[in-house]
């Protein structure tokens, strides 16, 4: 922040301003520059942000005889500064100041400032084939969600909460105890500051109501155990104004009895017999869509694994996709014909690489001969 503005310059106030006055300027400047006031006008937020600042230093005398000593380098590295991103964090760090004088949302009152909403979590289980290629699903979410009667007020139509008399809307009281006096959360209006006087029917006074909300939901092809789908604002509602949470939907994939799955590769056992894996041969393996030919080479081992490219799983958001990886077992036959039998004695006769079948050939080998 090279040029950055002098604080009392920003509230255009003296260095010799009293508390009040710095305070009174600054509510001032609140009002004026608002953005509730300014809507779409970044001029006016960023001098609402700036004002915010200047308050945040000036507003606390430590703070003020610091920056009276060493200006705008006194303030840095310790967590002041630049940090008001939005009007939102004005909110949450002055609220109190704001609830005095505007109407906006429910932020009127002694201790009400937004906060945003609960996340909420649904667990998902999909089948491996709806994991694999996307689909749809209609969600039924049981949430609270901000009655839609009273608009989240609580009060009743054509009244609205009062200020609390028993807390003057400070949403605290002082209490004496020997000694001490100690401020707890006004038992009246549980620390709002405000009380409902004529509730709202519906919601009985709580301004949120429990709702099961329907929600279609689309799973994208491609998603695995775990993966989380953020839904953006589909969570609780926020207090005082505040946003929205988000839902997250963490996806359980059941297993499939054909495929497996390696990263976005999808994996099947094909069995073939020993002639075929001998002599070659065309086969038919299923895919997730249609079943597709593939060419067994002469002489295939148990265990190669043949590839199919562009028949796996989807990579999430993209249209690229994994393999189809295709594992050859070879099937040996348990039992055989007098016939066949005869004709694989033959063969074994004619079988010039036959593998070591002697335990000294074995030897042989180990001995490099
Ligand atoms: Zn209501
Ligand atoms: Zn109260």
């Amino acid at each position: 922040m090279a040029d950055k503005r002098d604080y009392y310059e920003v509230l255009g106030v003296g260095r010799s301003a009293s508390a009040d006055e710095i305070k009174s300027a600054y509510r001032k400047m609140a009002l004026q520059f608002h953005p509730d006031r300014n809507p779409d006008n970044p001029e006016a937020e960023d001098k609402f942000k700036e004002a915010a600042e200047a308050y945040e230093v000036l507003g606390d005398a430590g703070k003020r005889a610091q920056y009276d000593r060493f200006g705008h380098a006194g303030m840095n590295g310790q967590g002041f500064g630049d940090h008001f991103h939005s009007s939102e964090d004005v909110f949450s760090a002055f609220g109190d100041i704001f609830g005095d004088f505007f109407g906006f949302g429910a932020a009127a009152g002694g201790r009400r400032r937004p906060r945003a909403g609960a996340d909420l979590r649904y667990n998902l289980t999909v089948s491996f084939r709806d994991a694999a290629k996307g689909t749809e699903v209609d969600l039924n979410i049981p949430k609270k969600e901000v009655c839609s009667d009273c608009s989240g007020s609580g009060s009743a139509p054509g009244h609205s909460a009062e200020t609390c008399q028993h807390c003057r809307g400070q949403g605290q009281v002082t209490q004496s105890q020997g000694f001490f006096r100690i401020s707890v959360p006004c038992p009246v209006c549980r620390g709002e500051g405000q009380v409902v006087t004529h509730p709202c029917a519906k919601c009985r006074g709580q301004g949120i109501v429990q709702v099961n909300k329907s929600l279609k939901v689309r799973i994208p092809g491609g998603v695995d155990n775990g993966s989380r789908l953020r839904l953006r604002g589909e969570g609780e509602p926020g207090d005082f104004g505040g946003p929205h949470g988000d839902l997250y939907v963490v996806i359980y994939v059941e297993e499939d009895k054909i495929f497996t799955r390696r990263g976005q590769d999808l994996v099947i056992v094909a069995d073939i017999s020993i002639v075929q894996a001998i002599l070659g041969a065309k086969i038919e393996v299923p895919t997730l869509d249609e079943p597709v030919t593939l060419e067994i080479p002469k002489g295939t081992q148990s265990g190669k694994i043949l590839r199919i490219k562009g028949m796996g799983l989807p990579h999430l958001g993209s249209t690229q996709k994994g393999d189809l990886l295709v594992e050859v077992s070879v099937r040996i036959p348990t039992k055989v014909t007098k016939k066949q039998e005869e004709l694989l004695r033959e063969f074994d006769k004619l079988e010039e690489s036959r593998p070591l079948n002697k335990v000294k050939d074995f030897f042989k080998k180990a001995m490099g001969d």
